[in-house]
C-alpha cells in the first residue's frame, strides 16, 4: 500500500456549523474522496437511506462490534445515540484508492487523530457564533424543541476543542469557507 491509502480526512465541527455543506463540496471537487459511512442507531430521517446516509443498526448490534472491535471510533453523541467509524469502511475506501471523509464529531475526531496521527488532516468548522448556529438549526426543521437544546449545549462545548485540531475555518460565509477548505485539502492530497 502506498501513502494514499492510509490517508483520512476529517471535517468536525458542533452540529449545525455547516460542516455537511463543505463535506459535499470538497467531494465534488475532489474525486478521490469519498464519504465514509458511519454505523449509526438513531432512527433514520425521512429521507435518508441505510447504507448510503448512515449504516443503521439496532442498540444490540452496535454494542455487539464494540465488543467485537470492530471500530475505529465510537461514541454517544447524544444521550442513548451512538455513533461510530467502522474500520471496514476505512479498509473499504482504501482499497478504492481514495481517501476516506470522515464527518464526525469532535471527540470522535480526537480520537482518529490519535489513532491515525500520520496522515491525517483534521478541519474544525466554526459557526460565526451560537446564536447562527441555534438558528441554522431551526430553519433545517429536523429537531424538537429538546434535541435542539441539547445541540446547541453540546456545540458550546464543542467549540472550546477548536485549537486541538491541525485546522480551523470560520464558517461565516458558505462560499469562502468552501475555497479555504479546498486550498487545505489540495494541499493534502499532495504530499
Ligand atoms: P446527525 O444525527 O445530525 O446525522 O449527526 C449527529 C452528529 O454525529 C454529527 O455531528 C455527526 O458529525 C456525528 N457523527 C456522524 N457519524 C459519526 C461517527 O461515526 N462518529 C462520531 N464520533 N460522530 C459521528
Amino acid at each position: 500500500m502506498n501513502s494514499i491509502h492510509q490517508k483520512i480526512l476529517i471535517i468536525t465541527a458542533p452540529s449545525g456549523a455547516g460542516k455537511t455543506s463543505i463535506t459535499k463540496h470538497l467531494m465534488n471537487v475532489f474525486p478521490q474522496l469519498e464519504f465514509s459511512i458511519s454505523a449509526a442507531t438513531r432512527q433514520p430521517r425521512e429521507n435518508e437511506k441505510d447504507g448510503v446516509d448512515y449504516h443503521f443498526m439496532s442498540l444490540d448490534d452496535f454494542m455487539h462490534r464494540i465488543q467485537q472491535k470492530e471500530f475505529a471510533e465510537w461514541e454517544m453523541v447524544y444521550e442513548g445515540k451512538y455513533y461510530g467509524t467502522l474500520k471496514s469502511e476505512l479498509k473499504r475506501i482504501w482499497s478504492h484508492d481514495h481517501v476516506p471523509v470522515l464527518d464526525i464529531d469532535v471527540k470522535g475526531a480526537l480520537h482518529i487523530q490519535r489513532q491515525y496521527p500520520e496522515n491525517t488532516l483534521s478541519i474544525f468548522v466554526q459557526p460565526p457564533s451560537v446564536e447562527v448556529l441555534k438558528n441554522r438549526l431551526e430553519s433545517r426543521g429536523t429537531e424538537t424543541e429538546q434535541s435542539l437544546a441539547a445541540r446547541v449545549n453540546k456545540a458550546s462545548y464543542e467549540l472550546s476543542f477548536k485549537d486541538h485540531f491541525d485546522k480551523s475555518i470560520l464558517n461565516d460565509d458558505l462560499d469562502k469557507a468552501c475555497k479555504e477548505a479546498v486550498a487545505l485539502v489540495d494541499e493534502f492530497l499532495k504530499n
